[in-house]
């Protein structure tokens, strides 16, 4: 398997396998950067097809955060954990306690906390393991606990942002979004689009996390293959990664593509197509770093939960100015996402 030659090579720092064989750990911990910080971002359990897959995405979402907590402002590099699901190592504390040992045997250069397939529980046991992990239980009204719920509310006001940019109006009254993934992020999502007034259109390959979702909220079911051409004004996609490609953009209706999931854009090449089609983007490390931002606070300390809400509502004004020099540069929001981004670690690497 290539690594200096793979596809997603970014000129990252260092890449780390480990096993356990005692729990059957397999994990990949990928750091692309640490100009700015230790390399922060969360762990991912996943279920991929093959190894090659769990190192791409690897590769991809440490470079994603790189740029998210560089925008973001924190003082945080770019590191991102896979462990590859299978049968033979369930999700159970001493897997966590495993991969506890080896984000420690790193001694700092990275920082964990829970992504897609780990919750604040399974952080719990990574804990007695290592102190370099964060999104743990929260105690009082400290920063802390589960991020999900501030990545909502950061991706709820950059649709604000985005919406008021492409379709002119500052409400989501009547505004019909289609969600894709009612998990962590997504069902805290279309709660609070909801409460603005916005109509819901949802799918999950997850059965149960769509049972959630339809007991308690008005939404629209629509299939999995089917709900990002939904005929709506805003797609929000909250599941997984590379859903905006040569083959899906023609197709898409929705005017304003703005939600939580990381890696949306295939390529960088996607993000001019989508700009050609006059879909507006909010580039997703932008919109979803509410969950870091967080995680940041809680990680080093005595900050309190109203820190973090003021952090958070930064994200709509990094945005809009996004929005505002895509307008009048005719460039894709993408490219000028990254652009800042690569300017800022460059800047502290000088
Ligand atoms: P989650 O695992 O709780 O939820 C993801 C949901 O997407 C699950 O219900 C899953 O069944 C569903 N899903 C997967 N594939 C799907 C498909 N093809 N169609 C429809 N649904 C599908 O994860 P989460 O924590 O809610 O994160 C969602 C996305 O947001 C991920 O890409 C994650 O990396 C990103 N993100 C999360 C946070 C956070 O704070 N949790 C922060 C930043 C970014």
């Amino acid at each position: 398997m290539a690594f200096f030659t793979h596809a997603e090579f970014d000129n990252h720092e260092s890449l780390h396998f480990f096993h356990d064989e005692a729990t059957g750990l397999q994990a990949i911990v990928a750091l692309h950067s640490t100009a700015l910080g230790p390399g922060a971002g969360g762990c991912r359990r996943w279920i991929y097809a093959n190894e090659a897959d769990a190192l791409t995405d690897a590769l991809r979402l440490s470079r994603g955060m790189t740029y998210k907590n560089a925008v973001a402002g924190l003082n945080f590099g770019g590191g991102k954990a896979v462990i590859l699901g299978n049968e033979k190592a369930p999700k159970s504390p001493e897997l966590f306690a495993a991969f506890g040992r080896a984000v420690d045997s790193l001694g700092g250069r990275y920082i964990t906390a829970e992504d897609v397939g780990c919750s604040v529980d399974d952080m719990r046991y990574v804990r007695e393991q290592t102190e370099f992990v964060s999104g743990l239980p929260q105690t009082g009204s400290s920063a802390g606990g589960d991020p999900s719920p501030w990545t909502a509310i950061g991706c709820l006001q950059g649709i604000e942002a985005a919406v008021e940019s492409r379709l002119g109006t500052d409400s989501l009254k009547g505004v019909r979004v289609a969600v894709q993934g009612v998990g962590h992020v997504g069902l805290h999502l279309c709660r609070l689009l909801h409460e603005a007034g916005a109509e819901l259109y949802v799918s999950d390959v997850n059965r149960e996390n769509l049972k959630a979702a339809s007991a308690e909220l008005p939404v629209t079911i629509v299939a999995p293959t089917e709900l990002i051409y939904s005929d709506v004004d805003v797609l929000a996609p909250c599941a997984l990664g590379n859903i905006l490609t040569s083959t899906t953009i023609p197709k898409i209706r929705a005017k304003v593509i703005a939600g939580a999931a990381n890696n949306q854009l295939a390529t960088a090449a996607d993000g001019a197509r989508l700009a050609e089609r006059d879909i507006l983007y909010a580039p997703d490390y932008v919109i979803n770093a509410g969950g870091i931002i967080s995680v940041a606070r809680e990680y080093y300390g005595s900050s309190s939960e109203e820190e973090v809400r003021v952090d958070v509502s930064r994200i709509r004004d990094r945005l809009q100015a996004i929005f505002d020099e895509a307008k009048s540069t005719g460039r894709p929001t993408n490219e000028l996402a990254d652009e800042l981004a690569r300017n800022l670690v460059a800047a502290a690497k000088k």
